[in-house]
């Protein structure tokens, strides 16, 4: 494994995208109706729009991981309402899957975002939602602005410790007062003399009561709320912060989420990320990240949702036949695999454009709205067809139909993700 990783590291190229655009003729060549139906999630595949033998190989070495560390506790984890976040970062950063597109020098691949989608992928064979979630909060989500405008020192003291799996971490901006609305935080850092001393809260904070650190965004000045707000890195150690519950959930519930007050917290200025008053737009940027990511992460489970549900209806006779050959079963089974194709081609194109460089910050939003509303729905219609058995805890279809729930939640609900397209389509009531 260490080998394999290390392997990794040396050979693997820094992968451009050469041009989507050569992609598109390819595909034809392997749409023949007579043809067997090729594995569309495995590993194995190699005729891939976005993913090359190299990114099969990173997906490989982590599905390992997932088998050895990860599914056999999950049961336990879910139970106790807590993973050890610690342990299990060690154990993914020790090979390189924390930092898979953040810089070498400080410990990361150095590969190109189409790595995180494949990894997102594979932490989607996870058999619960909360660790994944976790997961991308430390890989994805909280530490993308850290990457692209922290100081070197900066970097060296947080970064390359996330990325290494020493220490962990989470992103704190939502607050009780605003979770949609992301302008309207009131947690303040004030300047006094060399330091930021801070006041508010947070809330919603996954890894909030394990993590060493936050990504904190607080507003530094009472400029307009798109230009007062900053970035700052906060370790969780310091006086004054008080992380005063873990919120209990109706799912993702391996994944500790906590609510946490700042009461005078000292913290220097140089811990500052990149410029004063540009938090809110580093913010933003982020969010592309951690919607795309978010979108690969669920492609999995749904889809084992459907195979398993396929599985389970075909064997389970009802009526003198397999629940499965009731049209109306195999039908929408059909109907749902089709809309997870074409989530997945939405996903691979935004990512493409993404890697050579594009804003996709409306394919994204298309992107993250069409992932809720589909785990919405396929979730509660494959639940349907396990009769009694789906509304057990025993399956893994009830447990998806949960955690799956929070999509259209998090990461900006789906009414949010409606207004960004409706921005970019400038169809924005008092907007042109
Ligand atoms: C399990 C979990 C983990 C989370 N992890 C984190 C984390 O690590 N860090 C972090 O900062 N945050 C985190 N969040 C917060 C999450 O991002 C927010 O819950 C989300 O942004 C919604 O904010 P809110 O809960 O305040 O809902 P509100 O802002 O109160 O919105 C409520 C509802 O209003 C509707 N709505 C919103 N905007 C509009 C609109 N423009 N038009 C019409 N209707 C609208 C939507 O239906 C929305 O669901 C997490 C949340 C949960 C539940």
């Amino acid at each position: 494994m260490a080998l394999c990783n290390r392997v990794l590291r040396l050979k693997l190229p820094i992968q451009q995208f050469p041009n989507y655009a050569c992609y598109q003729n390819k595909r034809t060549y392997s749409e023949k109706v007579t043809s067997m139906p090729k594995p569309v999630s495995s590993v194995e595949t190699t005729d891939h729009l976005i993913y090359t033998h190299e990114h099969n190989a990173l997906r490989e070495s982590l599905r390992k991981i997932i088998d050895k560390e990860i599914n056999p506790f999950i049961e336990k984890w879910e139970e106790a309402e807590l993973f050890p976040a610690h342990r299990i970062f060690k154990i993914l950063g020790s090979s390189g899957f924390l930092g898979v597109n953040k810089p070498t020098e400080y410990g990361g691949l150095g590969l190109d975002f189409s790595y995180n989608v494949a990894v997102a992928e594979e932490l989607g064979n996870i058999r619960c939602g909360g660790i994944p979630m976790a997961i991308g909060v430390q890989s994805d989500m909280a530490t993308p602005a850290l990457a692209r405008y922290g100081s070197a020192e900066l970097k060296k003291e947080f970064l390359q410790p996330t990325i290494a799996g020493d220490k962990v971490v989470c992103l704190g901006v939502s607050e009780v007062g605003a979770g949609s609305d992301v302008a309207s935080i009131k947690t303040k850092a004030v300047r006094k003399g060399d330091d930021y001393i801070i006041n508010g809260g947070k809330m919603w904070t996954t890894n909030g009561t394990q993590a060493d650190w936050m990504c904190l965004l607080a507003n530094t000045s009472d400029g307009p709320p798109h230009r007062n707000k900053s970035l700052i890195c906060l370790p969780m150690n310091l006086p004054g912060i008080h992380v005063t519950r873990k919120i209990s959930k109706i799912g993702m519930k391996s994944s500790d989420t906590a609510e946490i007050f700042f009461d005078d917290v000292r913290v220097p200025c140089k811990n500052l990320i990149g410029e004063e008053g540009m938090g809110f737009t580093y913010q933003m940027l982020q969010f592309q990240e951690e919607r795309l990511w978010g979108v690969a992460n669920i492609l999995t489970p749904m889809q084992t949702v459907i195979q398993e549900t396929i599985e389970y209806t075909r064997q389970r006779k009802i009526f003198n036949q397999p629940i499965l050959h009731n049209q109306t079963v195999h039908f929408r089974l059909a109907e749902l695999e089709t809309e997870v194709e074409l989530l997945r081609s939405l996903l691979y194109r935004a990512t493409a454009m993404y890697v050579n460089g594009s804003d996709v910050t409306k394919l994204a939003s298309m992107a993250k709205l069409k992932a809720g509303r589909l785990a919405r729905e396929l979730s509660d219609s494959c639940l349907q067809f396990w009769g009694g058995m789906g509304f057990t805890s025993d399956v893994f279809v009830s447990r998806f139909y949960r955690d799956s729930r929070l999509m259209s939640i998090g990461a900006g609900a789906d009414e949010v993700m409606l207004s960004i397209i409706c921005k970019y389509m400038e169809t924005l009531p008092g907007k042109k």
